[in-house]
């Protein structure tokens, strides 16, 4: 352990991470962040980095690419002194004096000390757990349309998108650039995106909304000679008839939301009901002085 104290520890590297950086390099406390390696499944940069065009962010007339925006806010971070470990924080003791940030395990294992930590972790996409899903994860299943869907494996063949809000829409409308056929299966009997989302896919003749539809099962194909089975089909339940079906896809993509990434603070600080930190209203301010929470 070194015996430094950092002035300000940051962790996370999405848009809050980076906008506490920039504003406390500019006060001169040479902030440390840590970006994570792959934390949560996600690249540094966090969930931007999955997403294509960025059209409502100030600044960018034309549009952005989240991983273009990013990479920006990191270099603009650095400009100003922020030094980014790349590194993701196993643990953190928040009540001692300094703080303590733990990172790595094993003989990689080390320990950071700050005056004041900013919690900027974000959350990672979630899962449905279906039977198949483990099997052909990444064999057809994936939870980013932008960072796989344009691969050869689904050019010109059905896919399936899950969820109703602006990530599902946007996801389907990216897709339906590559697929055949992008279904849509939507829990409910509406959407929960914004109106210019839902018009842009009710708008889009590839995109085939099915209402009050839940998955059931990821179907794949026959193992080959290697022992891979490949998504082939995704059998589905109408929950207000309790009609079953199947619908064949290549592509199977999920955009049901998102899982807060504080499992890592260990109760530390209070949550609410969807596990996201709990700031004073209007402030970053937590619960224990000198750890703040960022976001966006
Ligand atoms: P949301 O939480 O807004 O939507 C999640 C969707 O998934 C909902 O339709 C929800 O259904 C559905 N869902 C959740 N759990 C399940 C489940 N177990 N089975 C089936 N369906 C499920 O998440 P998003 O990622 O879409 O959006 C997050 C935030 O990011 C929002 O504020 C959104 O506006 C914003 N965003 C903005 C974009 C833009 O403006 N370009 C692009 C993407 C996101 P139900 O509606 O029934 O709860």
């Amino acid at each position: 352990m070194s015996d430094t104290v950092e002035k300000v520890i940051i962790i996370g590297s999405g848009p809050a991470g980076h906008t506490a950086a920039i504003y406390a390099a500019r006060a001169e406390l040479s902030p440390l962040m840590f970006e994570g390696f792959m934390a949560g499944g996600v690249a540094a940069g966090g969930q931007l980095t999955t997403t294509t065009e960025v059209e409502n962010y100030p600044g960018f007339p034309k549009g952005i690419t989240g991983p273009e925006l990013m990479d920006q806010m990191k270099e603009q971070s650095i400009h100003h002194g922020t030094r980014i470990i790349t590194e993701t924080v196993e643990s953190v003791d928040l009540n001692s004096t300094p703080k303590k940030v733990f990172v790595g395990s094993g003989d990689k294992a080390q320990t950071y000390l700050a005056e004041t930590v900013i919690i900027a972790t974000g959350a990672t996409a979630k899962r449905l757990h279906i039977k198949g899903e483990d099997v052909l994860w990444q064999k057809g299943i994936s939870a980013c349309a932008v960072c796989d869907g344009a691969l050869p494996m689904f050019r010109e063949q059905p896919l399936v998108v899950i969820g109703g809000g602006d990530s599902a829409c946007e996801e389907a409308s990216y897709l339906a650039k590559f697929g055949s056929t992008v279904h849509m299966l939507v829990r409910r009997d509406e959407l929960r995106a914004s109106k210019a989302m839902q018009k842009r896919v009710f708008n889009n003749e590839k995109i085939k909304i099915h209402w009050n539809t839940n998955a059931l099962e990821a179907v794949g194909s026959e193992p080959n000679a290697f022992g891979q089975s490949f998504l082939e089909a995704v059998k589905v339940k109408n929950n207000k008839t309790g009609e079953e079906s199947s619908i064949e896809a290549k592509g199977l993509f999920y955009a049901i939301g998102h899982t807060p990434n504080t499992a890592f603070l260990d109760g530390q600080l209070p949550v609410d009901d969807a596990g996201y930190v709990v700031a004073e209203p209007g402030t970053t301010a937590t619960s224990i002085s000198g750890c703040l929470h960022a976001e966006m």
